[in-house]
């Protein structure tokens, strides 16, 4: 054997420090993986979480860790907020809501005050 490249893979646990890096040669024989398991016993109960739709990986060590990765929300798929701003001439617009949004805040302070208020169905 003249030249032999080889490949390396590390696995880490996401919330823990644990960490391994081996040969994939290494870790396609049977002596190479008990190597590897001896030096990095918790290998056997790696374990990786795929999210589908946006391609994110979370790898875990052992069951308590995937746990604490779900507990964080991190597998949860984020919706992002799309804000629209208004466009063209549309001040009378702003003025109504402005308005109503006057009128609401004065509603609230009147019902805290016990005063009566007049309800008005929206336009
Ligand atoms: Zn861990």
């Amino acid at each position: 054997m003249g030249i032999v490249d080889n490949q390396f893979r590390t696995v880490s646990c996401e919330q823990c420090d644990k960490t391994a890096t081996f040969s994939l040669q290494e870790f396609q024989t049977p002596d190479g993986q008990k190597r590897i398991l001896e030096e990095s016993p918790w290998i056997r109960g790696f374990r990786v979480a795929n999210m589908v739709f946006d391609g994110r990986v979370y790898g875990y060590c052992s069951s308590l860790c995937e746990i604490k990765g779900i507990e964080t929300g991190s597998h949860e798929f984020v919706e992002k907020k799309v804000i629209e701003f208004p466009t063209g001439n549309n001040l009378e617009a702003i003025k109504r809501a402005a308005a109503e949004a006057a009128a609401k805040a004065e509603g609230t302070k009147a019902l805290k005050e016990g005063r009566p208020v007049n309800i008005q169905p929206g336009s």
